[in-house]
């Protein structure tokens, strides 16, 4: 399984601090749509067919007006937005709404489509692009689901954004070939209090979520908030978390 978190900074000659957060699973499937409709390559969005929005919040939905309508071709061929039913009713309600962006669920028509929806339900796997999704929720207070992504060689666990969770690793114990978690840590210790009132992991709660993974399985660090990446990474450095590293967006990882 080939696995890219997107660059979602511009104006460096590196691929710079996350600020969004999209990932490319092979060409045709995405995890989120914070940064997939801001990449250049146009046709790297045009192989995207199915996007899986763990969330409402605006990181991980911010570029999806942008790859609808970069992507756009008339007929009944469209990019598909698979979500819990609250986060659709939020994209619709607050983004694809005659206001902020046209409401293109509304206008598509089974002939002249734009985008589609499907809702995912806790739980229940999908199949696409020859792989099998299975949202899990997690601790996140935005009705979050991470997902499970499973091609029947691998299984990588996009963890989404989450505080401590049982549920997810109880759910990864289960599979025998999983490979690797993309897991967020966003802020540093001297901001816990705030971690845990908004859902979030700091470098002493990521090793302990870390602790629950059976051993072998990589963790990759994502959505350390920028303006405390540096710290971030020096506080899990410190913590010499084995199989513990920082994911670098633009960088492809395969498994
Ligand atoms: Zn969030
Ligand atoms: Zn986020």
């Amino acid at each position: 399984m080939r696995v890219q978190l997107l660059p979602s900074s511009c104006g460096l000659p590196d691929s710079g601090p996350q600020f969004l957060s999209t990932y490319l699973v092979g060409e045709s499937l995405a995890i989120d749509g914070g940064s997939i409709g801001f990449q250049a390559d146009l046709d790297l969005q045009r192989r995207v067919r199915h996007v899986f929005v763990t969330h409402a919040h605006f990181d991980h939905v911010a570029s999806l007006p942008f790859l609808v309508e970069n992507t756009y071709i008339r007929g009944p061929d469209c990019v598909e937005l698979l979500a819990s039913k609250n986060t659709l009713a939020a994209l619709q309600s607050d983004v694809f709404n005659g206001r902020m962006w046209p409401d293109f669920i509304a206008i598509s028509t089974p002939a002249d489509r734009y985008l589609t929806t499907t809702v995912l339900e806790p739980f229940a796997t999908v199949e696409r692009a020859d792989c099998r999704i299975t949202p899990v929720p997690v601790s996140h207070g935005a009705d979050t689901l991470a997902m499970i992504v499973d091609d029947g060689h691998a299984c990588v666990a996009f963890a989404a954004d989450t505080g401590p969770t049982d549920v997810l690793w109880q759910h990864l114990a289960d599979r025998p070939n999983v490979r690797a978690v993309f897991l967020e840590c966003s802020f540093p210790q001297s901001l816990a209090d705030l971690a845990a009132h908004c859902g979030h992991l700091t470098p002493a709660t990521l090793a302990e979520q870390v602790s629950r993974l059976a051993s072998g399985v990589r963790t990759f660090v994502v959505h350390r908030k920028a303006a405390h990446a540096a710290t971030i990474a020096a506080e899990i450095a410190a913590a010499h978390l084995p199989r513990v590293e920082l994911a670098a967006p633009g960088r492809i990882y395969d498994f």
